[in-house]
This record gives structure tokens, sequence and C-alpha cells, in this order.
């Protein structure tokens, strides 16, 4: 049997991306009708509206923002750390309950990023590191891939 997943809700065709829009994915859509995995927004679940302005990491990664070493900002320069870590914090509920062991999210983003986020300058930039609900699964034991490992 498989093992249970959590992946990010955009790649189901939930338009829940900052913009309304989504990033479908035919195989995970594929996934989630077997049952083998759950879909999570965790921005939507930390309370943020759709659309949202977007936001990135400014000073550091996604483990820095929980270890309250650096800050989610949106482009309006608003503060919104707190949203992330929250929808971080549900979407480790979700996987807990759901007993998913692993989870595939979608790079670059300041929460789902695995590999890659952007540098918190809104240029366009991106580094390596990961985003804010990636870091929290990690550090709970689930394993963390992007869709473009699949
Ligand atoms: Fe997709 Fe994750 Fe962004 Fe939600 S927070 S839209 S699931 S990448």
């Amino acid at each position: 049997k498989e093992t249970k997943k959590i992946v990010s809700a955009c790649f189901a065709g939930i338009e829940c991306r900052y913009d309304g829009r989504a990033n479908r994915v035919t195989k995970i859509q594929e996934m989630i009708k077997k049952g083998e995995a759950i879909p999570v927004c965790p921005e939507q679940l930390g309370g943020l509206s759709t659309p949202r302005l977007p936001a990135q990491i400014v000073g550091g990664s996604g483990e820095d923002v929980l270890d309250g070493k650096a800050k989610v900002i949106d482009q309006a320069g608003n503060d919104v750390t707190e949203a992330f870590i929250r929808g971080a914090e549900q979407a480790l509920q979700m996987a807990k309950l759901t007993g998913a062991t692993e989870a595939i999210l979608k790079e670059r983003s300041p929460s789902c990023g695995s590999c890659v986020i952007y540098d918190g300058t809104f240029e366009g930039t991106k580094k390596a590191g990961q985003g804010v609900t990636t870091a929290l699964l990690k550090r709970h034991g689930i394993r963390v891939k992007s869709e473009e490992e699949l």
C-alpha cells in the first residue's frame, strides 16, 4: 500500500495561490483520487485571503522563521509571519491526523518550497532554502519533496 502524502492543494487544481490560480499536476490529482494524498494549502489554513499579496521570507529560510530569526513579509511590507506559522502548524496537524509520512509541496513557495525560495527582495531572484511549512513538517519527521522530483 502507498504511504499517505500531504500535497500542496494548488496541485489539485484548487485555486488557492496568491493570484487566485492553481498549479494543476495530473499525477498528483490521480494520487488524491486514489486516496493516497490529502490536499492542504497552508497559507489559506493560516487565515490568509485569496487572492493575496505575494509574500517572501526576509532574513533567512523557513527554519529561521520557525525559530523567530526571520520574517515573512508581503509585497506591501506587512508582516504575515504569524499566519505562515499558523498555516504550517495546521498542515502538520492534518498530516498527523491522516497518518501522512511524506509530502509533495510546491517548489519556490515561501510556505511549500523545499529546495529553492525567493530571496526576500521581490526582484524575482531566488536562493537555496525551504518554506515555513516544509521546515515544520521536516522537523516532525515527514519527508518532503517537490513536484519537480516526481
Ligand atoms: Fe500552493 Fe502551498 Fe502556496 Fe497554498 S501555500 S497556494 S498549497 S504553494
